[in-house]
């Protein structure tokens, strides 16, 4: 239906203008492409860097018919677009992820029985959306979790909960929105799996990350993940699996628990993922690259690890007393420093990151915690 390639020189979009849409236009500028970036937010990290920013909500339809007669391609970078504006653009330009892709991964009862319905494993998990549902959850549900259906991120909008009485303390906190209760695993560790796939059902995946976190937010990456390989294997296989029985078009983080050495799928980004980062400095082809590749119709790049690697998030909190001791960070060997250029360092807000790469990835392990150390301002 529409002209591929796009090549170089031509202009593309991107519906949100967070720290993934500011390294996406990052990459695609680098190739020579044009950029017009659509957030309602004016200090957005991308406004800075776009050809064009657009300061609008995310449905305006004025600011979607200028994106549509203006750019050769649309994606995202934010799963919280509404699903209707990117089925919208899809009428007149390719868009990727599709509206049906980001319509499921948005919704956290979809998306995890999309996963149950084709047969992924996932932990048992039970819809909360009337006082009839809460009152039916098994006592065998516990230890569990309860999480807002839609427009949670970053831990936000989960409660742990042991019994019944404390889920019903939950979901009154959470007045009653539709919620998905999760029996907890005990984990042994997290990993996630980033696959691009083409237009024309080509895919391919990067290594997987060794993913911790802290108080629910990603801390560091590790990668390659310290995991036996045929472990890596099946996560690689599945996190395929998905993309493909989504007809998936775009970049897709998967993340897996791993739990009693069995796998398990906590859940899908339909966009470049916080656990990639690591692939600007570490990968032949970044996500944000290969983004820009799928958008286009041209060849996915190879996604080879050029070097060990961990990635360190840098919150808001690192600012608390001072400004953080950049000098000390970039003193250690093989550090590079990514700070997005939001203007307010709020406690858990993301603020950038710090990729050290070093032929010993017990090397780059020591140095990005005398990095966690510096940002914390222990001395
Ligand atoms: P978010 O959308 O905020 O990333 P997640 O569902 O990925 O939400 O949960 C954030 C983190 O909370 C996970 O990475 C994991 O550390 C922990 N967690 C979430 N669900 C479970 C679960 N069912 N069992 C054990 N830990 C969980
Ligand atoms: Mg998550």
């Amino acid at each position: 239906m529409y002209s591929f390639p796009i090549l170089p020189g031509a202009t593309l979009g991107i519906l949100g203008g967070g720290q993934l849409g500011k390294m996406f236009c990052s990459a695609a500028q680098s190739m020579g492409y044009r950029i017009w970036v659509l957030d309602p937010d004016s200090n957005c990290p991308a406004a800075t860097i776009a050809d064009r920013y657009i300061c609008a909500k995310f449905d305006d339809i004025t600011a979607l018919e200028l994106l549509a007669a203006h750019c050769a391609a649309v994606t995202t970078e934010f799963e919280n677009i509404p699903a209707d504006s990117l089925l919208y653009l899809s009428t007149t330009l390719p868009v990727s992820p599709s509206a049906e892709s980001v319509s499921i991964t948005q919704y956290r009862w979809g998306e995890k029985s999309f996963l149950r319905q084709h047969n992924f494993p996932t932990t048992s998990f039970w819809k909360i959306q009337t006082i009839e549902e809460l009152s039916n959850i098994p006592s065998d549900a516990f230890p569990g979790i309860l999480k807002v259906s839609r427009f949670g991120y970053d831990g936000k909008g989960q409660i742990p909960v042991s019994n019944a009485s404390e889920l019903e303390q939950a979901w009154n906190n959470l007045e009653h929105v539709e919620c998905i209760l999760e029996k907890k695993l005990k984990l042994d560790l997290e990993i996630s799996v980033m696959v691009a796939r083409s237009h024309t059902h080509t895919a391919i995946t990067w290594p997987a990350a060794e993913n911790h976190h802290k108080n629910g937010i990603l801390e560091t990456s590790i990668v390659p993940a310290r995991i036996p390989e045929s472990l890596a294997n099946e996560a690689r296989d599945l996190a395929l699996k998905i993309a493909n029985t989504l007809n998936y078009s775009g970049i897709l983080g998967v993340e897996f628990f791993i739990s009693e050495h069995q796998i398990y799928i906590n859940e899908l980004a339909p966009r470049p993922h916080n656990s990639g980062h690591y692939t600007i400095e570490a990968s032949v082809t970044s996500q944000f690259e290969q983004q820009v590749r799928v958008l286009c119709g041209l060849p996915l790049g190879n996604t080879d690890l050029l070097c060990p690697v961990v990635m360190l998030n840098i919150l808001g909190d690192a600012w608390v007393s001072s400004t953080p001791n950049w000098e000390a960070i970039l003193t250690k060997p093989g550090t590079k420093l990514h700070l997005y250029g939001k203007n307010e360092p709020r406690p858990k807000r993301k603020m950038g990151h710090i990729t050290c790469l070093n032929p010993k990835l017990e090397n780059a392990i020591e140095y990005i915690a005398d990095c966690c150390r510096y940002l914390s301002q222990e001395k």
